[in-house]
């Protein structure tokens, strides 16, 4: 199932084949069924009285060309703003969705030894910070039993067969931002006839450096990275725009504003410095705060030691990359606990450097042990609140 996965990525929100395999086997498994959010699917097996505990998977794959020499290799493509691309699970959603499946197969076929309602949700668009908010607004928990809790995990460049769980803040807020400038197009021998997008831009993106070195408390932890920069089509035409993708990262919603206030600041104060209209700064994505409530975490961290061995359970630190995982909980109004999964062979751990991350086309967890432990902690996880 993980193989066949692996080999049909799909797009965000264009996960249709997809969510037709996975919408498939939950009924094969005997859950019913629900369709939320586009592409996206509930299963939910009800098993007399007990808590309801969700548990969740996302589904989208990259558009990146997969470099790996795995005989499963995605040879997929997609179109994506119209251009057709080449699609990878380079952040390993397919890892996610074959442990959800068989996490959900397990219980369905262990349901006299736990009461309750087990809900898995299988979400699109983890990668655009969109599906969680599509099923949330398409009445996910109105139409879905509520959940006291919502466990999730994702596959990390982390040794194989071993869970990380953080304790409060897991995964940064993130905030990216498409900035627009405007200038005035010139011959490039005729600056004086031009406002200078390139230059102005320049300088934005060196002011923007001095957020975290300058304004940010010490204590506190935030990044700012422009990602793009585009202008200009010929040396000698000064364009009449340029482009920035600016992306930002934050744990708390007083550094998160401080350092957005302090971009749309140093943007607009640029622009007024070289005479430039006023820049247009749209919003491309927000991730919430992935935050592990502390109790609930530790007792997922117990329970899952004694399942399958303390030695594979370890405390983590928060993770700088961000997840919109934490608005189904937050949705919800219930806590939520989300780990990583180590998908490296332990071998290979040794040279960090030569490991490759989540996003890169060589990125290729070992399936095992990392799907039997990824089934394993799923299982105990949701056992230990189900379980009579
Ligand atoms: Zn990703
Ligand atoms: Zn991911």
């Amino acid at each position: 199932m993980y193989k066949f996965l692996h080999a049909n990525p799909e797009l965000s929100l264009q996960e249709h084949q997809t969510s037709e395999f996975v919408a498939g086997k939950l009924n094969d498994y005997g859950y019913a069924v629900h369709l939320i959010g586009g592409t996206g699917v509930v299963g939910v097996l009800v098993n007399g009285e007990g808590p309801v505990i969700a548990y969740r998977a996302d589904m989208d794959g990259l558009p990146v060309q997969e470099d790996t020499s795995l005989d499963y290799a995605s040879t997929a493509t997609g179109i994506l703003n119209g251009v057709k691309v080449p699609v990878m699970h380079a952040c390993g959603h397919d890892v996610h969705m074959a442990v959800a499946l068989r996490t959900a197969e397990i219980l369905a076929g262990a349901a006299d030894s736990w009461s309750g309602t087990a809900v898995f949700v299988f979400q699109p668009a983890e990668e655009i910070a969109a599906g969680a908010k599509a099923m949330v607004n398409d009445g996910l928990w109105d139409r879905i039993p509520n959940p006291e809790i919502v466990l999730g995990q994702h596959v990390m460049p982390y040794e194989a067969g071993k869970l990380f769980f953080p304790i409060g803040p897991a995964m940064s807020m993130a905030d990216s931002w498409r900035i627009t400038l405007q200038g005035k197009g010139a011959h490039g021998s005729q600056p004086e006839e031009s406002i200078d997008p390139i230059v102005l831009g320049s300088s934005i993106v060196l002011r923007l450096q001095t957020i975290v070195s300058r304004e940010v408390n010490p204590r506190d932890t935030a990044v700012v990275t422009v990602g793009t920069f585009h202008a200009g089509l010929k040396e000698n035409i000064i364009p009449e725009t340029a482009e920035l993708t600016v992306n930002v990262r934050t744990f708390t919603p007083n550094v998160r504003e401080k350092v957005l206030s302090a971009v749309r600041r140093i943007v607009m104060a640029e622009a007024a410095a070289a005479g430039a209209p006023e820049p247009r700064i749209e919003v491309i994505s927000e991730f919430p705060l992935c935050y592990n409530d502390p109790d609930e975490t530790r007792s997922t961290m117990a329970a899952v030691a004694h399942g399958i061995g303390a030695e594979k359970v370890v405390e983590s630190q928060a993770h700088m990359a961000s997840e919109d995982f934490g608005h189904l909980g937050q949705a919800a109004g219930v806590p939520s606990v989300y780990w990583f999964l180590g998908g490296v062979a332990s071998d290979a751990t040794a040279d960090p450097g030569a490991v490759p991350v989540n996003h890169s086309p060589h990125f290729a967890p070992a399936p095992e042990p990392t799907l039997a432990t990824g089934v394993s902690a799923a299982v105990t996880a949701m056992l230990a609140r189900l379980g009579n």
